[in-house]
């Protein structure tokens, strides 16, 4: 893993993401290495091309400073944190841009969603629970661990999202589920399983369906491909697919009595 620090021009910007105004990554790579994330396709100018996805994390180390310039500027609206990198990848023990960041932003009570995989966002509950809005999402799109370790290896298991997760919705945390992106066979086998989880752990769940672009498909492939998993997940993906499953989530979350979403 190498770690490089930059000095950044902004940090806070302007979403087009559906119910957000704004993002904040104060990473540029990620370690959980995700073999479907599309983010790598956004900074692949930024990345040593000489390195993988999740080989090399850029550090913004003047966040902070670039946050307390921007924020008394911006208009009040949705903040996610993060859209293209993971803000509480192992790095953030050691850095703690996201706490910073958090500390600011309460300062100034912009409203909040997080979405993580990792339950070190446990450790900032003190700040988190002082925010008037504030959600905390964790993406899980498998309740199967050998799965994971295929397509999310470095990421944290699902145990301990799903525990992490209660425990904000137990301490009165807004929380969601992010099933994105949903993989054939991979979440399709766990569909019913996940919405059930999610009526303990979460106030709603989120789906959405694979991006094609950036490159995710083909590192998909590459990661799976020769595998029997992968000649069964090949031919399934489709729109129909998708509509399919759409149908099918609506009828289990109603069955539930989970709230839901989608994102496509
Ligand atoms: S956690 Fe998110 S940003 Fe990180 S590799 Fe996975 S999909 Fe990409």
């Amino acid at each position: 893993m190498e770690i490089r620090k930059i000095i950044c021009r902004k940090i806070l910007s302007k979403s087009g993401i559906y119910g957000v105004d704004y993002t904040i990554n104060p990473y540029v790579g990620c370690e959980h290495n995700c073999v479907y994330c599309y983010a790598r396709g956004f900074v692949k100018d930024f990345i040593n091309p000489r390195l993988k996805w999740g080989e090399e994390i850029i550090v913004k180390e003047n966040a902070l400073a670039a946050l307390a310039r921007e924020l008394p500027h911006a208009r009040r609206g949705t903040i996610l944190l993060s859209s293209i990198t993971d803000p509480y990848q192992p790095v953030e023990e050691k850095f703690k841009l996201t706490r910073g960041i958090l500390k600011r932003l309460l300062e100034f009570q912009f409203p909040v969603s997080i979405l993580t995989k990792s339950p070190l966002v446990r450790r900032d509950f003190d700040l988190i629970s002082k925010f008037k809005e504030v959600e905390v999402g964790f993406t899980i799109i498998t309740l199967s661990e050998e799965f994971r370790k295929l397509i999310e290896p470095n990421a944290p298991s699902i145990q301990s999202r799903l525990e992490a997760l209660k425990f904000f919705k137990e301490n009165g945390v807004s929380t969601y589920m992010f099933v994105g992106p949903i993989l054939p066979i991979i979440t399709e086998l766990y569909l019913d399983e996940l919405i059930k989880e999610a009526k303990e752990a979460a106030d709603q769940v989120i789906f959405d369906k694979f991006n094609f672009k950036y490159g995710s498909y083909s590192n998909l492939k590459k990661a799976l491909r020769g595998s029997e998993l992968w000649s069964k997940m090949e031919s399934r993906f489709s729109n129909t697919f998708y509509q399919r499953t759409k149908e099918e989530v609506i009828k289990i979350c109603s069955r539930y009595g989970v709230n839901f979403n989608f994102c496509y």
